[in-house]
């Protein structure tokens, strides 16, 4: 009896749909790359135009042009924060594009360095809302990481930023680093609205925010997290949250010595490694 004859498929028959397969996988992904290069492309013109509409309400709002009456400054107003919310939306979208595009440009850093240029980038805004923003070291001076100093910046700019957006009460953030075992650990905590248990395992997923859209009115993309998670991952550290509801969060991360030989990196571009998500 042939092998057909049995029921089971000829194996030359098998190689054929496992290389149409293949083509298959190929041209999809020749797609999803040009899907991302259009959106990447798209998201990059809009850029100019809004911040030029942003930047001259800004000026109207400022009286640079004439005084304004009550109704026009309102709609002003209207019109700039729209604008400022799309600027945020649009570079949300880039950062994304870029830690999927450009590979981690590694070297030895001092973390302090990176989380002090942070903090001082931050304090203007935290004392705006009323907030006790500072920095704590454990044991200085900490040994260096193996990160992209950049990439770094944008964790720590995105975690402090959501610090500040989700404690409208004011309070403290403090931001923690501390050596442990083989690598640095730094966390950011805040006394902010927190996170209910059920959504705590959610917050890294691309796009969401607690309670929808826009989280407790605060404007957002719900992207933020998703693109630290993947820088943190790229680096290969650990990332987590832990908060209780009402009363604050602390989101942390690691980061791995330089010394360490088992610093390494994933080899493909951060967002690959998180299964080939797209936009
Ligand atoms: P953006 O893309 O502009 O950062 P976002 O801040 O909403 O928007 P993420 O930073 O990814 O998005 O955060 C996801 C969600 O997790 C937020 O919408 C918010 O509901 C919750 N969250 C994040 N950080 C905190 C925090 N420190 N305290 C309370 N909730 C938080
Ligand atoms: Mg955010």
């Amino acid at each position: 009896m042939s092998e057909q004859q049995r029921g089971q498929v000829p194996y030359a028959q098998l190689g054929r749909q496992v290389q149409e397969l293949e083509q298959t996988v190929a041209t999809l992904q020749q797609l999803q790359a040009e899907r991302e290069e259009f959106i990447a492309y798209v998201v990059h013109e809009l850029r100019t135009p809004i911040t030029f509409l942003a930047g001259y309400a800004e000026l109207l709002l400022a009286n640079e042009f004439g005084p304004l009456n009550d109704s026009q400054r309102e709609a002003l107003q209207a019109l700039f924060d729209k604008a400022e919310a799309l600027i945020h939306l649009i570079s949300r979208l880039l950062a994304w594009q870029d830690i999927r595009a450009r590979a981690l440009d590694a070297t030895p850093v001092q973390i302090e360095e990176i989380v002090s240029l942070a903090v001082r980038s931050a304090k203007a805004v935290a004392q705006q809302h009323n907030i006790k923003l500072s920095m704590q070291v454990d044991n200085p001076p900490l040994p260096p990481v193996l990160a992209d100093p950049d990439r770094v910046g944008q964790i720590l700019d995105n975690l402090l930023s959501n610090a500040l957006k989700y404690s409208p009460g004011g309070g403290e953030i403090i931001v923690h680093l501390a050596r442990e075992e083989d690598a640095i650990r730094c966390s950011v905590s805040d006394q902010g609205i927190g996170i209910p248990p059920k959504a705590l395992k959610h917050i890294f997923d691309r796009f969401y925010r607690v309670g929808g859209t826009p989280a407790h009115g605060v404007p957002g993309l719900g992207l933020g997290l998703t693109i630290v998670r993947e820088i943190v991952n790229a680096h290969g550290g650990h990332i987590g949250a832990e908060s209780t509801l009402g009363k604050g969060s602390t989101f942390y991360f690691t980061l791995p010595l330089a010394s360490q030989p088992s610093a390494q990196f994933s080899t493909t571009h951060p967002a690959q490694s998180a299964a080939e998500e797209s936009l």
